[in-house]
């Protein structure tokens, strides 16, 4: 049985080693997946109880792992490409609530006595954990949903700060206290209903451009909690699964918070400007572009960059900027990709969408490679990108991204800004980029402004 645990470990290596490049990312994925059905029939293996009641449990495990198994399925299928990061703060807050269950299940139906304060302890950090992940995701759920939640007062923080220490000081008193002061399942059900509460009022604060911070530290505690069940079932597997997940979340949370140059301390407490910004849309003089100004620009470009945003994402265009950069190849223009660590609405959405396309690796440059030589392109296309082009960041204290990296679109020949209206982006700042000289606006859906623009090329 270790040696089937040994090779869903190894799996779950190699899995994520692959997903970490591009090329390979789908046999990565592969790898994972059928690593996890080894560790779970190498689970039900070595727990197999031959009686009556072992039995039914063995039936309703795989009933109810395959009922799972089709839906995970048909979600994956079905979810669109904009929703992945909801569908992932969905999956983090399951895997939360299930440590709050199991939490409360062993706290309640097996006496904790008091010589088991290890055992104890293990249980009240799970449900603290898991309580927080699960509440933390759902509104961070609302949030990427755009839902209408309460606006964030100094009072929510005050409310967050006093539970965190309730959690803290109940905690160190189960610990340390020479006798119990009350029953062991008063208190985890106390923590517990402490730890839901605090999940949802830390996370109503953070929003903006913060939030991809939010969501990988959710994945790190996700996995926090995997490693807590790990020890308190004595589980390898699951210890081990539980570290690389919380490992990647935190590598992701420190990445993320070094992207948007902010520390992990200043997002948790939910500080961030106000997002007044400096400027108001009404004072912005804005210029638009045609499609064939747009292609003839192109054409006579020796080297273009495309910025991709969330806008391509919900356009649904990384087929049409593959057939883009064909066809300006034949007229030997050059075509960089240049990808913002937090552009679109989860880490890495850029690089999912044009790895689906085949576009070429060697095209798709990350923004420390480029932006000190940004006055190089002749032609910037911007494709539904905004805030990670947002020079406010750069030079408007007063604006909610300011301080954020962004790419310095700004600074080529010529920019082409390709929206549908003057909608914002995520963080509700107004985009200075939109009115500089260099910078021209081709409004409409991204994907038939691109099939449009190939068309006129070919005519040219
Ligand atoms: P933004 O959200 O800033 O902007 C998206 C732009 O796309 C909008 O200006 C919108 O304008 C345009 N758009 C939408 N649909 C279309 C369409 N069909 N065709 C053309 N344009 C379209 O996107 P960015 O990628 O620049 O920035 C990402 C933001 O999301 C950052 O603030 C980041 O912090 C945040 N975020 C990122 C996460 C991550 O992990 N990557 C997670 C959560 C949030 P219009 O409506 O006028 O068309």
């Amino acid at each position: 049985m270790e040696f089937l645990f040994f090779i869903a470990t190894l799996g779950l290596i190699l899995g994520l080693k692959f997903m970490g490049d591009a090329a390979k990312a789908k046999q990565g994925n592969i790898i994972a997946a059928i690593s996890v059905a080894v560790a779970l029939v190498g689970v039900i293996i070595k727990n197999y109880d031959p009686t009556r009641a072992g039995t039914i449990n063995i039936i309703l495990v795989v009933g109810l792992l395959s009922v799972a198994t089709v839906v995970g399925r048909v979600l994956a299928q079905r979810v669109a490409m904009t929703k992945m990061p909801q569908l992932v703060s969905v999956l983090n807050g399951m895997g939360g609530l299930a440590a709050v269950v199991i939490a409360l299940i062993e706290g309640i139906a097996h006496p904790i006595g008091d010589d088991m304060r290890a055992t104890g302890g293990l249980l009240l950090l799970s449900s603290v954990f898991g309580g927080v992940a699960f509440t933390g995701s759902m509104v961070a759920h609302s949030k990427l949903e755009g839902k209408k939640l309460p606006k964030a007062t100094q009072v929510h923080k005050v409310m967050a700060y006093a539970l965190l220490g309730a959690m803290v000081l109940l905690f160190a008193a189960y610990m340390l206290a020479p006798a119990p002061f009350m029953p062991f399942t008063s208190l985890l059900i106390l923590v517990t209903v402490l730890a839901l509460a605090y999940g949802g009022l830390f996370t109503l604060p953070i929003g903006g451009a913060d939030m991809p911070v939010l969501i990988c530290f959710l994945v790190a505690l996700h996995g926090l909690v995997a490693i807590l069940a790990g020890l308190f079932f004595q589980d390898t597997v699951m210890l081990i699964g539980g570290v690389l997940v919380g490992a990647i979340g935190l590598l992701l949370t420190v990445k993320m918070s070094e992207a948007m140059n902010r520390s992990l301390g200043s997002v948790l407490a939910g500080k961030f400007v106000s997002a007044k910004g400096g400027r108001s849309e009404a004072e912005q003089e804005i210029r638009s572009i045609s499609v064939v100004e747009t292609a003839s620009l192109l054409a006579f470009s020796n080297k273009v960059a495309v910025i991709p945003g969330y806008g391509m994402a919900v356009a649904q265009a990384q087929r049409e900027c593959f057939a883009l950069q064909e066809k300006l190849r034949e007229n030997n223009v050059e075509l960089h990709y240049i990808i913002h660590p937090v552009a679109g609405r989860m880490p890495g959405h850029m690089n999912v969408l044009l790895a689906e396309a085949n576009i070429p690796y060697a095209s798709v440059l990350e923004m420390s490679e480029v932006n000190n030589t940004m006055e190089h392109y002749d032609t910037v296309l911007v494709i539904g990108a905004n805030d990670v082009v947002n020079p406010a960041a750069e030079n408007d204290p007063e604006s909610s991204i300011y301080g954020m990296p962004i790419i310095r679109a700004y600074k080529a020949k010529q920019v082409v800004v390709m929206k549908r209206s003057m909608g914002k982006g995520y963080s509700g700042a107004v985009n200075t980029l939109f009115d500089r000289q260099n910078c021209r606006i081709l409004f409409g859906d991204a994907k038939s402004s691109l099939e449009e623009i190939i068309n006129e090329l070919k005519h040219i």
